[in-house]
């Protein structure tokens, strides 16, 4: 009778640690971080608390932006093969809106060299 007392402790079956009332198993099991879930990129199963850091920087089926123009989005697996034309820029390792600016200010030094002819 004891071991089915809804209020006695149990441990998480899934071995994150945690020690709950056996009624809240359910409710733990939803936000358990041992859980599985399915990769929405890849597709492959993991554990919840492992998804993180896998999409932010194993899977290879993840979205990410291009770092020279911040602005093309690429798989991840093809970042090493994806020619940027902002990869032969001078200021590659600055944001996209600086480039702007640096353009702009070009533009506007050209207007002054042209008007003062
Ligand atoms: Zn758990
Ligand atoms: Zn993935
Ligand atoms: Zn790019």
């Amino acid at each position: 009778m004891s071991n089915q007392c809804p209020n006695a402790e149990v441990w998480c079956e899934l071995g994150c640690g945690q020690v709950f009332p056996r009624l809240e198993r359910q409710k733990h099991s939803l936000e358990c971080g041992k859980q599985s879930v399915v990769c929405d990129f890849c597709k492959i199963w993991i554990t919840k608390d492992e998804l993180t850091a896998h999409q932010q920087s194993i899977c290879q089926e993840y979205t990410v932006t291009c770092d020279y123009c911040r602005m093309k989005q690429l798989r991840r697996g093809d970042v090493s093969v994806y020619n940027c034309t902002y990869k032969i820029c001078t200021y590659k390792i600055t944001p996209y809106t600086v480039h702007v600016k640096n353009n702009t200010i070009i533009i506007i030094i050209t207007l002054i060299m042209f008007s003062t002819l």
